[in-house]
């Protein structure tokens, strides 16, 4: 009877080597060789590395032991140096990231979910529905697929793709264990951002973690809770003022910060009242807010503000003493902004092809 596979993405270092002990009594020297082909040289055949050529009969056991499952990116889209790529799972389904350019570096935005469960009114990823959890390796695969399809050096990664990552948390934290893991994706907890709709049970099982480095984003768009659970039916389970209860119990690093997320619509949460609201909503929190004008998606029930609109919030809330930055949505055309991932088929393509790299499938 076969054994159950080593799915090499969804392992730590020390995880991977004490599972070559258990298995095979090898252990860190060939962990080390592993993790040094396929995460740091991007090869997915280590067949060749040195530490295997000279055991032979161990590779050929750890060979049908071992996946090195990598799912294919179908297709990509592309707005100025923003990248959307799509990539197809094995069952068929696909999920959206996208790769955003920093001054110094990328950004890769990821799923967690193929379609979500929490219905925003307001989003596109939310019209798919729900459809399933992604595995660890499904989640780090979008990050190794950055990184070696398109070559781009990725130093950030938030959860602010497809799904509510709250939602799938198991696989969420140990997708963070393995992609901090300094021998492999080396991405640590201080460039990692959860991004939540406002799950306060998820919320305070991060808390329970105390990983004060990673970063935590709201999703809040709304001053109040009629407004809330109007855009978002999950306020009506937990509504704002048990969120900022559990917002106030999250463990940050000294000078840390939450970031609160405020898509601005018009004539929905963009008024006068609505700013001293929204302060005095977040006094009592240490937080950031991320003011983004709503993008409409397709057959959309809202409207994006004017600039002026946006502006002018925007002063009230400095008025009223809130840290405040205007985020622009890069990528809006190719439906890359925020709460636009869905399905990206009905996106016009872009055929510029990708830098292959040798071992990638
Ligand atoms: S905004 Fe986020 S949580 Fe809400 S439906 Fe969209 S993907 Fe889900």
């Amino acid at each position: 009877m076969k054994r159950d596979p080593i799915k090499f993405f969804e392992l730590n270092f020390l995880e991977l080597t004490t599972e070559l002990k258990r298995r095979f009594n090898r252990g860190h020297y060939h962990a080390a060789a592993l993790f040094r082909e396929i995460y740091k040289k991007g090869k997915t055949d280590p067949s060749r590395a040195p530490e295997f050529v000279n055991s032979k009969s161990f590779w050929k056991q750890l060979h049908s032991d071992l996946e090195i499952n990598l799912y294919p990116v179908t297709r990509t889209v592309k707005e100025k140096d923003t990248i959307k790529f799509v990539t197809r799972l094995s069952d068929g389904l696909e999920i959206e990231s996208v790769i955003v350019p920093m001054a110094t570096h990328c950004t890769v935005c990821i799923s967690s979910q193929v379609g979500c469960a929490m219905g925003c009114r307001f989003c596109e990823t939310a019209t798919m529905g729900f459809i399933r959890n992604l595995t660890v390796e499904e989640i780090i695969g979008q990050i190794y697929s950055a990184r070696f399809y398109f070559c781009v050096n990725i130093r950030n990664v938030v959860f602010m793709g497809m799904g509510e990552p709250l939602n799938n948390l198991d696989n969420v934290i140990r997708s963070i264990r393995v992609m901090e893991d300094q021998r492999g994706l080396d991405i640590p907890k201080r460039y990692i951002s959860v991004s939540t709709c406002g799950l306060v049970p998820g919320i305070q099982k991060i808390a329970k973690l105390n990983w004060p480095q990673l970063n935590l984003a709201v999703s809040l768009n709304a001053p109040n809770d009629r407004i809330r659970s109007s855009l978002m039916p999950v306020n009506s389970i937990w509504p704002m003022l048990t969120l900022r209860e559990a917002l106030l119990n999250f463990p940050m690093k000294k000078n840390g910060a939450l970031y609160i997320e405020y898509v601005l619509i018009k004539n929905i949460n963009d008024q006068r009242d609505h700013a001293h609201q929204l302060a005095q909503y977040l006094k009592p929190l240490k937080a950031k807010l991320n003011l983004i004008p709503y993008n409409s998606r397709r057959q959309s029930l809202f409207l994006p503000p004017s600039p002026g609109e946006t502006s002018r919030f925007l002063y009230w809330l400095v008025q009223e003493n809130i840290f405040v930055r205007k985020r622009s949505s890069k990528g809006q055309d190719i439906m890359a902004g925020c709460g636009q991932l869905c399905n990206a088929q009905r996106s016009r393509s872009y055929n510029g092809p990708p830098k292959l790299i040798q071992a990638f499938p």
